[in-house]
């Protein structure tokens, strides 16, 4: 079982973005990704998403020996896929709490109806988990929430997806460290033999908690570099200028 992605080829209004990228993420594994602004770890999280604005030129996307790339984002999300975004968006009018649950129905087999008792009772303890005040199942998806807030917000979406594939698209960015040490929790919790990780992230600090088996470098809409955890810290020290002379 593993996330495959081979020769992946990317564009958004004919421009390319992504230039030929091979990753493998066998599930039971965090790989993290870390880069330089502008070199397409957004992109690489979206494209496998399955958001609109871009279109595969080549490639596959390999879900446990099924290419999802031509799939609508629905249907990926219903196969494993799960995005945390880097910015995530408002949702206007509709609740945290009705949101969670249409997903999670979207889920089920035809006619088969959601267990509201077992739902809201698994839902306020993850909130707790991630310390989400239980007032913000009745308030509007992002509508308003601080940027830690929205970042734990996608973390208790992930949770309730039960997704095969997570990635995590700079979550850490607008976290204090408390708030950081309570989404590295909610993540680990999940970390199992049956799902992977793709951590995007611009800090090592990030990597502290949630350890990465794997680090990899983009740059120009590829890797460039793939080590162990320890690149990481190598990285932090030396920066990306080993990416001018390569
Ligand atoms: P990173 O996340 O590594 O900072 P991004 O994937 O966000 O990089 O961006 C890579 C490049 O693709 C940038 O030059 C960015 O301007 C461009 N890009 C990404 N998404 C879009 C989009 N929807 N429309 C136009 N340009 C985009
Ligand atoms: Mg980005």
């Amino acid at each position: 079982m593993s996330l495959i992605i081979e020769n992946l080829q990317a564009s958004v209004d004919g421009t390319p973005i992504l230039k030929g990228l091979d990753l493998e993420i066998p599930a039971g594994e965090v790989h993290a990704i870390m880069g330089p602004n502008g070199s397409g770890k957004s992109t690489l999280s979206k494209v496998v998403a399955g958001h609109d604005d871009y279109e595969v030129t080549g490639g596959r996307i390999m879900l446990d020996g099924v290419d999802i790339a031509e799939l609508e984002v629905d249907e990926r999300s219903r196969a494993g896929i799960f995005l945390a975004f880097q910015y995530p968006s408002e949702v206007p009018g509709v609740s945290n709490a009705n949101f969670l649950r249409a997903a999670r129905q979207a889920r089920l087999p035809e006619g088969e109806e959601i267990d509201a008792v077992a739902f809201y009772k698994e839902m306020y303890a993850k909130m707790d988990e991630l310390e989400i005040d239980r007032k913000f199942t009745g308030r509007a998806v992002n509508e308003g929430f601080s940027g830690g807030e929205k970042k734990r917000n996608e973390i208790l979406q992930m949770m309730m997806l039960d997704p095969r594939y997570c990635l995590l698209d700079e979550t850490d960015s607008g976290l204090d460290i408390d708030a950081l040490k309570v989404v590295a929790k909610g993540v680990n919790s999940m970390r199992s033999p049956q799902r992977g990780f793709l951590v995007i992230t611009h800090y090592q600090r990030l990597l502290d908690y949630i350890q990465p088996d794997h680090v990899h470098v983009m740059a120009d809409g590829k890797i460039v570099k793939s080590g162990g955890k320890e690149l990481a810290l190598e990285l932090e020290e030396s920066g990306y200028d080993f990416l001018k002379t390569a």
